[in-house]
């Protein structure tokens, strides 16, 4: 008997047909494997016995970067008759809905060639198998074959075709392969972009990192800055000339025994840590400090990884001990990811180390982190991007979804599924814009994708907003839909829970666009796929300044003085008056009065700024999200009491709460007390509402809030495995446009 065997996920550029190919010979069976629209499809003569036990073999051995997401058996109506079993050719137009595979981190056969000295690639930065190496960073077009990456320039040398041509070889199309005789290489450049030629490469690179130099080095999908993360002036220094004072960096290190001694990981960490993705992971610090205390200052976490590529492998080998590796670019600016980029920031490395396969495209670090045993994502990207994530119902229509202003991620509908983007970042200068609209024409390349309905936020100002704008006049079939960011954020959090009926949606965040024109961001909805309702909200407060509010708790806390005190603020003795001058009061005081400047907010976010400023722990930030993450630092399990609150009309008053604050005389017991009471007000409408629990919004990246959340109400439903920043938003927005009843 025939039987046709459909295998759905992600199985094509993964090493399956090969796979299946070894099986099916192993198993003495008779057939053809091939790729076709959704994945993979295999074609055998056999017993159904034989048939379900080569399938269960397929479910249990599939190679390390497949995901199966389905398998359909049926008996095809045609004759078939086999000699024996082939790999055959698929028809290349046919495989566009495909998903791409992400990048990985080197394989375990791959590091042992690397360090054995009689292997032909013992060293090779580049060394790669089907089961290694870059995908997503490299791919120009779909199918993923060699000749639309930026491999096609490297001429395959015979031994490589060989590998390449034989499916019995572990390198059986694995398009990024490659040699010392005909793949990439590597090369040493000073500041001045000169090419500096040295015996060994890695060992003069080792050399400088021990030095206390700077070194940029050329990764997957862009640049990182490395320094020593032992040596203070080397961090100093990094610091300094990226004018980044504070920000943590991440830490790479060769292996986890190396990252044991940095910090304390639970079993789930180690698995994520090890894992072919190699995310960045939070983690806690341990008591015994022997990295930079500049690394992280003030700060109980530290984002480590692990060596993910031949390259960085072989320099930490070499170094054996940690080292800073942060992203490269210029403030505001997007990923470094070509030489002309790296040596625009010159000023900052003393040494580059560069070379020649091009990254056709940026991909960021993912960063992650888990909190009791489920997985949180900061950032999605390497390793995790593309993401596939699922659609409430099938589209035929073609939803192209914009994102929000900051930490931008696009997506497209395929189907029943949205293709969003790795990490773009924030849209701030010319060149961001740039970088995202490049993103958008990525996804439109590889998935052949013209747009029917492009879905935006509904901020005016925003860059996505505006490109929105610009591709519906220039092709007015297109349908434009603008959508309620936190509304937005509630449905990317109900998407990947596969939730479409009515939630109490809880968005703390940042500032979005409310429908009133406010700055929303303290939200409570109730909803569902096709509409919301706000029941609940922070009452509104001023932020004195607008953009300038955001990066300075102490306006945010000398908002909610203005609202307790007036004009009598000015003889107040506290930290945050202390940190303006006489004059400056006067003039906030009059900008807040008659709202000049100073738009009203509802924003959780924001909150936690104030309490910031007011308990001296931090008055002007240096980064997005300092203020939070100082204070879960302060945290204090111990302290088990709330703040008193009411909601009053829908509205939640925090300058009642943030009154207590100020009275109170122990900064940890006022920091824990508003954890607790944050969770006590989510825990009470919860109640009120008696809904399933939506959390969303990038406040929810802070571990503590989680933990007391996921520990108090445990049925809680979470952003888990995605980000629940506005790096989610692009999702939300592809749900939302469905509700359309043109769609
Ligand atoms: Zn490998
Ligand atoms: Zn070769
Ligand atoms: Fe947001």
């Amino acid at each position: 008997m025939v039987f046709s065997i459909e295998i759905r996920g992600v199985v094509q550029g993964v090493g399956f047909r090969p796979f299946v190919y070894n099986l099916a010979i192993s198993m003495q069976l008779k057939g053809y494997v091939s790729n076709n629209a959704h994945g993979v499809i295999i074609l055998v003569d056999t017993t159904k016995y034989k048939c379900e036990e080569f399938i269960e073999h397929i479910r249990a051995n599939r190679p390390p970067l497949s995901d199966i997401e389905s398998i359909d058996i049926s008996q095809p109506n045609e004759n078939h008759t086999f000699k024996d079993f082939t790999i055959k050719k698929s028809d290349n137009s046919q495989e566009l809905t495909s998903m791409i595979p992400s990048d990985v981190a080197i394989c375990e056969e791959c590091k042992s060639e690397l360090e054995d000295k009689n292997n032909r690639r013992f060293e090779y930065p580049f060394i790669t198998c089907t089961n290694c190496g870059p995908r997503f960073s490299i791919i120009k077009n779909l199918p993923y074959d060699r000749k639309n990456t930026s491999m096609d320039r490297f001429k395959m040398c015979k031994k490589c075709q060989d590998e390449y041509e034989n499916p019995k070889d572990r390198r059986y199309h694995a398009q990024p392969i490659g040699c010392f005789e005909c793949g990439p290489s590597i090369s040493l450049l000073d500041s001045s972009g000169k090419e500096l030629h040295v015996g060994n490469i890695v060992d003069e690179v080792v050399k400088f990192i021990s030095d206390g130099k700077i070194v940029a080095i050329k990764g997957i999908g862009g640049y990182h800055l490395v320094c020593s993360a032992l040596n203070d002036k080397a961090v100093q220094l990094l610091r300094e000339r990226k004018q980044r004072p504070s920000k943590p960096f991440a830490i790479m290190v060769k292996d986890i025994y190396m990252l044991k001694q940095i910090a304390m990981i639970s079993s789930k960490e180690e698995v994520l840590l090890s894992s072919n993705k190699r995310p960045i992971v939070l983690l806690k610090k341990t008591e015994i400090e022997s990295l930079s205390s500049l690394v992280a200052p003030k700060i109980n976490q530290l984002g480590l990884f692990l060596a993910y590529t031949p390259l960085h492998h072989m320099i930490l080998q070499k170094l054996n001990s940690p080292i800073v590796a942060t992203s490269a670019n210029i403030s505001y600016e997007p990923l470094c990811t070509t030489k002309d980029e790296i040596m625009r920031l010159s000023c900052v490395w003393d040494y580059c180390l560069e070379h020649d396969r091009e990254i056709v495209n940026s991909c960021d670090d993912s960063v992650l982190f888990v909190e009791n045993e489920k997985i949180f994502m900061l950032r999605c990207a390497r390793g995790y991007a593309p993401a596939y994530l699922k659609l409430p119902k099938k589209t035929d229509k073609k939803i192209l979804a914009l994102g929000a202003n900051q930490k931008n991620t696009v997506a497209i509908s395929i189907d029943d599924k949205v293709v969003v983007s790795p990490y773009i970042g924030d849209l701030d200068g010319l060149s961001s814009v740039e970088y995202f609209k490049s993103h958008v024409d990525t996804l439109k390349r590889v998935y052949d994708f013209e747009p029917d309905v492009v879905v935006c936020d509904k901020h005016p100002h925003y860059e996505s907003t505006k490109y929105a704008k610009e591709l519906k006049a220039q092709n007015e079939n297109i349908e434009l839909i603008e959508v309620q960011h936190h509304y937005a954020h509630v449905l990317a959090t109900m998407g990947l829970n596969s939730i479409t009926s009515k939630v109490l949606g809880v968005s703390f965040d940042g500032t979005g666009y409310g429908d009133d024109g406010n700055l929303w961001g303290g939200e409570f909805f109730v909803c569902d796929t096709s509409s919301y309702e706000r029941v609940v909200h922070f009452k509104y407060f001023k932020l004195i300044g607008g953009e300038k509010a955001i990066k300075e708790p102490r306006r945010i806390a000398l908002s909610f003085l203005f609202e307790l005190y007036g004009k009598e603020v000015l003889k107040l003795n506290n930290h945050t008056i202390a940190s303006f001058s006489a004059h400056e009061l006067s003039l906030l005081y009059q900008a807040w009065i008659k709202g000049l400047n100073s738009p009203l907010s509802s924003s959780c976010g924001r909150l936690f700024d104030a309490v910031a400023s007011i308990l001296d722990v931090i008055h002007v930030c240096s980064y997005e999200g300092e203020s939070g993450l100082l204070l879960e630092s302060l945290y204090d399990e111990s302290v088990k009491d709330i703040y008193e609150f009411s909601v009053l009309n829908g509205e939640i008053d925090f300058s009642v709460i943030f009154y207590q604050i100020l009275k109170e005389e122990n900064k940890t017991i006022a920091v824990s007390k508003f954890f607790n009471t944050l969770v006590e007000i989510i825990c009470d409408m919860s109640k009120k509402y008696d809904l399933p629990l939506v959390l969303s919004g990038g406040v929810f990246q802070n571990r503590v809030l989680l933990r007391l959340i996921m520990r108090k109400i445990p049925d809680t439903i979470l952003p888990e495995m995605f980000v629940s920043n506005d790096s989610a938003i692009s999702y939300g927005q592809a749900i939302a446009a469905l509700q359309f009843k043109t769609l």
